[in-house]
């Protein structure tokens, strides 16, 4: 499920022209969190990323607050896309993916996407009863996944 829709050469020319539209520079640390989100399918909080790259690159210095700014940055410009899973906050997707939907457990956080034909098709059908031109919805459960229920 949800295959990328750019290739990665492409992307990181996106990505370099959004650095420096924001005046900001072009550093390793930088594109290894697009990479990241890129290459791993999920979704993940910053701590995650941060830990992903802190263990693959040991040499790499890197700080947090460069994590959560270049996260916002890309979610700004919609190349990745956040999910919020209550007070413990945020997990971020790669965002140009095939549309799917998510269920969000509030006990541990764990996210599984969806796909329903029946949902999509009903979503377009309330909009065109409304005159509403459509060009994107969100649709998220939220509750207590099995696991977290057999606890
Ligand atoms: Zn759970
Ligand atoms: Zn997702």
């Amino acid at each position: 499920m949800s295959s990328t829709l750019i290739t990665y050469e492409n992307l990181l020319e996106e990505f370099k022209r959004l650095l420096r539209s924001n005046n900001l520079k072009y550093t390793t640390q930088r594109e290894l969190i697009l990479q990241i989100i890129y290459n791993n399918n999920g979704h993940f909080t910053p701590e995650d990323i941060y830990n992903l790259i802190k263990s693959s690159f040991p040499e790499v210095k890197l700080g947090i607050a460069t994590v959560y700014r270049t996260l916002t940055l890309l979610e700004d410009a919609n190349i990745v896309s956040s999910i919020s899973f209550g007070a413990q906050g945020k997990k971020y997707e790669f965002g140009l993916k095939e549309h799917h939907d998510h269920l969000v457990c509030l006990e541990c956080g764990g996210i599984e996407e969806f796909f329903d034909d029946t949902i999509e098709k009903q979503q377009e059908k309330i909009a065109k009863q409304f005159n509403f031109k459509m060009t994107d919805h969100i649709m998220k459960i939220t509750g207590i996944c099995k696991n977290c229920q057999n606890k």
